[in-house]
Formats: structure tokens, C-alpha cells, sequence
């Protein structure tokens, strides 16, 4: 793992793992670092049915599985190892795993996106003990109990309606009094009569021990008229999108102003030449796996020609 490689490849969501299986099909022998969440957030939810080349839907560990071994069955080396450090002030661009360095022509940074949280102190105290940014991770610590979601996107909406398999209610809390969700995943929980939605309102602490009962009540806060009261509940699960995982790359590439990575119009080229942004890291828009497969194939072939024309 000394010599310097032609392709290194960080993260292992749809991105990520599909760099890997073109670069290992055009000979780059790519190295890919899988990070703190191998396979990415697929992992964590259950049916994907929106992926084609599946009608039945697809869990998504499986699916993240299929990827990686296609990636490795065309010579594509995976590593559970998560990067701390890079420096792209020059080439072989230089990565660090602990005490580790590795060097590459080519990178390509997939590292995806990450749950965002309301950021009270409260919440991190009973984050694992009652709050949860992952549905599908958690709801099955939730039977018959009742427990809140935070959003109104997507993401939300289908943790809600995940919770009711599990749970006795769900109520969804909303800073607004419109979801902004797409109306296919509304309906879905508008028509769900285990749901209900606490419109204009918004959390302001929660309240709980973790040596004890963990999460028992949060105060909530109506958004319109200032009132506030407590509510009691087992369970909040926050619904309200992601972050992108830029934090490695502050210093060396341009972000935008959330954050994400920038590239090139119509192309996954950073602000650095050789460095590839594939996926939810330069994506804020469209956000599917599909996407981030598709970019993860262009940051692959844009490497390879970089390669070949360097
Ligand atoms: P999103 O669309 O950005 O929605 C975030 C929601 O959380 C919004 O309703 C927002 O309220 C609320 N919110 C944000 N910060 C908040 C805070 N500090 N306190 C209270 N509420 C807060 O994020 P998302 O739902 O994760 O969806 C992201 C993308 O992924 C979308 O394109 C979505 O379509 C896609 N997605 C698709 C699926 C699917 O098709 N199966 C599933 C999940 C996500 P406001 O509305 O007031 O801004």
C-alpha cells in the first residue's frame, strides 16, 4: 500500500462504491476508504424502491453490498478505514489514516452526508437514549410507545410512517404550517390515522435523565403565537435533513456556502485538478442514490482521462 496509487477513492455510498467499480474496470486498481458509515446512508434505511433495476424495492445494506462486491470483483481494494487528514497541496495528493499515508494521482471524495440536529444541549444528553436521527436504526426500540418527529421534508415523512409499524402514535412537529415534502410521502402520512402533526411548532428542550428513564417529555414551542408547554413522549426522532461531510476538505477546496463541495458545471472536477466530488458531498439538489451513482460514475471516467492526458 506504499506506492503511490492512481486512484484513491474516499467514501462507500452509491457514489463512492460506483467510482470504484468503474475506475477498477478501466485498470485504475482504485483504493476506496470506506469511513465511519461503510456502504453510506443506504445502510440505514430498510426498502429502497426507487432504484431501478429493482420492482420489488431493495433493502439498502443489500443493495450497498451488491455494490461493493462488484466493485471488488473487478480488483477494486475496500478498507474499513475512515481518513483523517489529506493534504492536496500538491501531487500525489497525500491522505492519512492515523498513523498511515497513502498517496494517489487521482482522489475522489464521496463522503456523503449526515444527519443534522437541532443542536440543543439536551439533545445530545439523550441522543441514544431516547432520541434518534435513524428510524429505521431505532423504531423497534419504540413498540407501543408514542414518539415525535422533527420535519417536514421527505425525510420525515418517512421516518413517520416507518414509526407507526412499531409504535402507538407518531406525531410529527413542524416549524410551519406546510410540509414541504413531495405529495405521494404527504398523503402517505396525512391518511396514516396512527399520525398526527403538531403544525407550527417547534422543540426547545427535552427533558430526561440518561442514567434513568432516558427521553420523558420535550417543551415545545408554538412558532406562531410563542406559546410554549411540555409534552410527553418515549421518543424524538429528528427528520430534518443532512449535512455534507466537507470538514477534511475545508482548508483545501471550495465549498459553497452549506457547505457542500463545488464542481465544475456538468462535471465532478473540484477546485483542484485530479480531485473528484461525487455524490451527496457536491450534491444539494437532487440528493438520490441514483444521482450519487451516476456523479460516482463521471468522477471515474473524468479521473481516468485526467489520468491519461497527465
Ligand atoms: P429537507 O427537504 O431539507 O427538509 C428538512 C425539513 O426539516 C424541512 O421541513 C425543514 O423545515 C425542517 N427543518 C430543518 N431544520 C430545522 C430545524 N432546525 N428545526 C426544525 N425543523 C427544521 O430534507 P429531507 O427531508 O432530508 O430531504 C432532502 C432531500 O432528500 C429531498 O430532496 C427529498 O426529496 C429527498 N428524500 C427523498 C426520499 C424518498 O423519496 N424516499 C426520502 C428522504 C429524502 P422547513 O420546511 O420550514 O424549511
Amino acid at each position: 500500500m506504499n506506492s503511490t496509487k492512481k486512484v484513491i477513492i474516499i467514501g462507500s455510498g452509491p457514489a463512492g462504491l460506483t467510482a470504484a467499480i468503474y475506475a477498477a474496470r478501466a485498470d485504475l486498481s482504485p483504493v476506496v476508504f470506506e469511513g465511519v458509515q461503510p456502504g453510506g446512508q443506504l445502510t440505514i434505511t430498510t426498502d429502497v424502491e426507487n432504484y431501478p433495476g429493482f420492482p420489488d424495492g431493495v433493502m439498502g445494506p443489500e443493495l450497498m453490498d451488491s455494490f461493493r462486491k462488484q466493485a471488488q470483483k473487478f480488483g477494486a481494494e475496500t478498507y474499513f478505514k475512515n481518513v483523517d487528514k489529506v493534504d492536496l497541496s500538491q501531487r500525489p495528493f497525500k491522505v492519512f489514516v492515523g498513523e498511515e499515508e497513502y498517496s494517489s494521482d487521482c482522489l475522489i471524495i464521496a463522503t456523503g452526508a449526515s444527519a443534522k440536529l437541532l443542536g440543543l444541549d439536551s439533545e445530545s444528553k439523550l441522543m441514544g437514549y431516547g432520541v434518534s436521527a435513524c428510524a429505521t436504526c431505532d423504531a423497534f426500540f419504540f413498540k407501543d410507545k408514542e414518539v415525535l418527529v422533527v420535519g417536514g421534508g421527505d425525510s420525515a415523512m418517512e421516518e413517520a410512517t416507518y414509526l407507526t409499524k412499531f409504535a402507538s402514535k407518531v406525531t410529527l412537529v413542524h416549524r410551519r404550517d406546510k410540509f414541504r415534502a413531495s405529495k405521494i410521502m404527504q398523503d402517505r402520512v396525512l391518511s396514516n390515522e396512527k399520525i398526527e402533526v403538531m403544525w407550527n411548532s417547534e422543540i426547545i428542550e427535552m427533558l430526561g435523565d440518561p442514567s434513568r428513564k432516558g427521553l420523558e417529555s420535550v417543551m415545545v414551542r408554538n412558532t406562531v403565537n410563542g406559546d410554549e408547554y411540555e409534552h410527553k413522549c418515549d421518543g424524538v426522532f429528528l427528520g430534518i435533513g443532512h449535512r455534507p461531510n466537507s470538514d477534511l476538505f475545508k482548508d483545501s477546496l471550495e465549498l459553497n456556502s452549506s457547505g457542500y463541495i463545488e464542481t465544475k458545471a456538468d462535471s465532478t472536477e473540484t477546485s483542484i485538478k485530479g480531485v473528484y466530488a461525487a455524490g451527496d458531498i457536491q450534491d444539494h439538489v437532487y440528493k438520490q442514490a441514483i444521482t450519487a451513482a451516476g456523479s460516482g460514475c463521471m468522477a471515474a471516467i473524468e479521473a481516468e482521462r485526467f489520468l491519461e492526458s497527465s
